[in-house]
């Protein structure tokens, strides 16, 4: 037994994060693919790396030192469950079982809870930041028992991503499902941070005909300031890029059908049942599920848009106006992820640190950004923030921009854009910020058909109006 950690499945993701444990100073790292094909591939691809190959589960478990620790990186679903069920068998109570893999989390939970009746601890990592992350350092979102973080914790640390103040991006995120729980929202902000990014190219190239090259030294221009992240500095790239076979910007000639591997859509479901509104993650998630059905597009085709050409009169004014509008944008969606985080922790009994997530997203991750920063500030200062997009800074943030995110909504709207992100995002600031909803005119409609009841601003208690009757109203059981 020499080896203090292993790795089952070694497909891209487990191979690369096999050499990235290997590569680091005192790990010796025992690897494991049920075909050898794999295994003995990496070992010929690598003779530099200090590997200990294992052929059979037996074998492998022998290899670990106690308490055993093993990071799968296999299959999510099925595949995870067969090689649970495998290691189970050959490991002993303290030994620690680590999912690396994209698991909904509550498939995490309910493995957490058969595992843990072995005596053996299991843990379910969020591990963000594609193969690239998971050789050079990804972000990396724990969940398990906490006695396994004595353990895993230094190993985990060795590997992660390093933020730009040096902390390592990984902590331990809360018990069970907690970590793939935070890298499914994670997931979430990703798809409504692509999408907003989407939407202000489209604007700007529409509004003012721009070319994907111009709109691409603009990018660059705003990844020097408050927008500075990962996701900035990619589309600038993107769009930058020519097709050698047609000389054409590469953007004009990929399929405008945008694919999904289904964790915005558990982000959605999930907060759906937990009663939180992350409308810009939902509309960024149905933005590309629309745009993935041509046949109804095709037949859609033919729907009149407004008259008038699209063109600004000032394009540049316009294009600060779409930053603005960005900017206030991404504050809400990931005020909006943060209260999924904050709802998910509550229904779960997780004890989450909210500062501490924002942190371990600084890098690795695709969401990476300085303006991560803001929200482990916001949290520092209040930790029961109710919603973060009210803290200082980016309280002020929107008060500045509010006024060119409205502009850039009336102008989209006016024009026939589709600007879903934008759009939700700021109806989303407005509802919450009102000081009456017609909220009460839908309360009155339940009760009028349902007697659903409702409660008044000026006294305690629950009312029916009697509306097939004499319309008077009486005290009512509370029923909602
Ligand atoms: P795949 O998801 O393609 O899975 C292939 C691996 O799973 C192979 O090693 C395969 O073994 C193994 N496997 C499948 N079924 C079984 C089984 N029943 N028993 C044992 N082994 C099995 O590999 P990836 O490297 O792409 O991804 C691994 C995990 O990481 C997945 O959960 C994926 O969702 C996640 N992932 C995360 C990313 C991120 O950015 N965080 C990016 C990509 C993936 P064999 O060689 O014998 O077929």
């Amino acid at each position: 037994a020499v080896a203090n950690i292993g790795v089952v499945g070694l497909a891209v993701m487990g191979s690369n994060l096999a050499r990235n444990l290997a590569s680091r100073e005192g790990n010796t790292v025992a690897i494991y693919n049920r075909s050898r094909e794999k295994t003995d591939q990496l070992l010929a691809d690598h003779p530099e790396a200090q590997f200990v190959p294992a052929y059979s589960y037996e074998e492998f478990a022998a290899s670990l030192a106690k308490p055993r620790t093993a990071i799968i990186m296999v299959k999510a679903g099925a595949g995870t469950d067969a090689v649970i069920q495998a290691l189970t068998e050959v490991f002993e109570p303290g030994d620690i079982i680590v999912d690396g893999g994209n698991a909904l989390f509550t498939d995490t939970i309910r493995r957490e809870k058969a595992v843990r009746e072995t005596g053996i601890n299991f843990v379910g990592a969020g591990i963000s930041g594609g193969e690239e992350g998971a050789l050079t350092g990804p972000s990396i979102m724990p969940g398990g028992p906490e006695e396994s973080w004595v353990t895993l914790g230094p190993i985990l640390r060795s590997i992660a991503a390093v933020a730009p103040d040096g902390e390592p991006c990984v902590t331990h995120v809360g018990t069970d499902g907690a970590g793939h729980f935070v890298k499914m929202v994670h997931n979430g902000i990703e798809y409504a941070d692509m999408q907003l990014i989407a939407e202000a190219y489209d604007l700007i190239r529409r509004g003012t005909g721009k070319t994907p090259a111009e709109i691409a030294d603009i990018f660059a221009e705003w990844n020097t300031g408050e927008l500075e992240s990962y996701l900035i500095e990619i589309t600038a790239e993107v769009l930058r890029q020519v097709d050698a076979a047609t000389g054409r910007p590469l953007v004009d000639v990929i399929l405008d059908q945008a694919g999904a591997k289904g964790t915005g859509a558990w982000t959605v479901q999930t907060a759906l049942s937990l009663g939180v509104p992350v409308s810009g993650i939902a509309e960024a998630t149905f933005a590309r599920s629309l745009s993935s059905h041509p046949e109804q597009r095709e037949a859609a085709a033919s729907l009149p848009g407004p008259d008038e050409d699209f063109r600004v009169a000032d394009a540049d004014a316009f294009i600060e106006d779409v930053r603005q509008a960005l900017f206030a944008s991404k504050i809400v969606a990931y005020s909006q992820g943060f209260d999924e985080i904050r709802a998910g922790a509550a229904e779960y009994g997780w004890n989450i640190d909210l500062g501490a997530i924002s942190k371990i997203w600084r890098a690795g991750c695709i969401i990476r950004a300085q303006f991560l920063n803001r929200i482990a500030d916001a949290y520092a200062e209040t930790p029961d923030l109710p919603v973060l997009m009210t803290a200082p800074y980016f309280a002020e943030a929107l008060t500045s921009g509010q006024a060119a995110w409205r502009r850039v909504v009336v102008a989209a709207t006016q024009a026939g854009i589709p600007s879903p992100a934008f759009s939700s995002s700021l109806a989303y600031y407005d509802g919450i910020r009102a000081d009456r909803l017609p909220a009460a005119l839908v309360q009155g409609q339940r009760d009028f058909f349902g007697a659903h009841t409702y409660k008044r601003i000026d006294k305690p208690g629950t009312f029916h109006t009697l509306w097939s009757g004499d319309r008077t109203e009486i005290e009512a059981e509370d029923t909602h």
